[in-house]
């Protein structure tokens, strides 16, 4: 249950938040004053844009580079052999 008021702060609480909007306390840290040291569960408090690139883009990077390059080599190769094949 979410109360109307934060207990730990005595911020108003909307009936629908997850957390509190003053202190950050929530059902998780039983509305306590413990969450207002950790700052559990605040993604804007916690957001590590590091991490998040890393997460997001990190797989591609990995990507050997001389893929592209293979298939690059490909195709020419067949437009190559297109054109070989329709040239008189
Ligand atoms: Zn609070």
């Amino acid at each position: 249950m979410t109360p109307e008021t934060c207990p730990n702060c005595g911020a108003a609480v909307p009936p629908r938040a997850k957390c509190c909007p003053g202190c950050g306390s929530d059902e998780a840290t039983g509305w306590s004053d413990r969450a207002h040291s950790s700052r559990l569960d605040l993604p804007d408090e916690e957001f590590d844009y590091d991490e998040f690139v890393k997460d997001e883009f990190g797989p591609q990077r990995e990507k050997p580079p001389g893929v592209r390059w293979l298939w690059l080599i490909v195709v020419l190769v067949l437009i190559g052999g297109l054109l070989a094949w329709y040239w008189p």
